[in-house]
């Protein structure tokens, strides 16, 4: 078991001052880098996203910028969005956190995690408790999932609310 990040969407929900903020970001290659926000970007289109068939925000998007993947989750070309925030305002659910969709993608290079890894700096900025590091793999009766082999995701997805799992 190696220690993980794990990103509590519900927490990053929370914001401050009617803002979702993502904590701030060492790695140095570009300024304005929040790579934290490009992991909340992923895990919410992967786990909060409820994948409509008819994807309205696909369809509202005037710059074509948004496409369903292979497996079906809906993924953005930074290049190509404009911040308009169209696809904010028509998803149903509520999905897409408006400051994420404002900003080209961020990298985050995971700070080189490790075992011994005691902090993150965006761990110390972001919102109380929406990022905490871990010694887990994901429990999906706990709500944790993977996004990947160094990131774990908390949400509640709605399928398993529906059928009370
Ligand atoms: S915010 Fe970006 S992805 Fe969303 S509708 Fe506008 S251009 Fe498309
Ligand atoms: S409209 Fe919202 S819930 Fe539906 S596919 Fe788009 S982001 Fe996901």
């Amino acid at each position: 078991m190696s220690r993980k990040i794990l990103l509590d969407l519900e927490k990053f929900r929370v914001g401050k001052g009617g803002r979702y903020y993502f904590g701030e970001c060492v790695y140095n290659f570009h300024p304005d880098n929040i790579g934290m926000r490009t992991l909340v970007e992923q895990a919410m289109m992967m786990f909060a996203c409820r994948k409509c068939e008819d994807a309205p925000c696909i369809e509202v998007c005037p710059e074509d910028a948004l496409e369903k993947n292979e497996n079906g989750v809906v993924v953005r070309a930074a290049n190509l969005c404009v911040g308009c925030q169209s696809c904010v305002a028509v998803c149903p659910f509520g999905t897409i956190m408006n400051e994420v969709f404002t900003a080209k993608k961020s990298i985050c290079d995971y700070c080189g995690l490790n075992d011994k890894t005691r902090t993150l700096k965006c761990l110390e900025t972001a919102p109380p408790g929406a990022i905490t590091l871990v010694d887990m793999e994901a429990d999906e009766a706990e709500h944790i999932f993977a996004l990947n082999d160094k990131v774990l995701v908390k949400e509640f997805i709605w399928e398993n609310l529906i059928n009370n799992e």
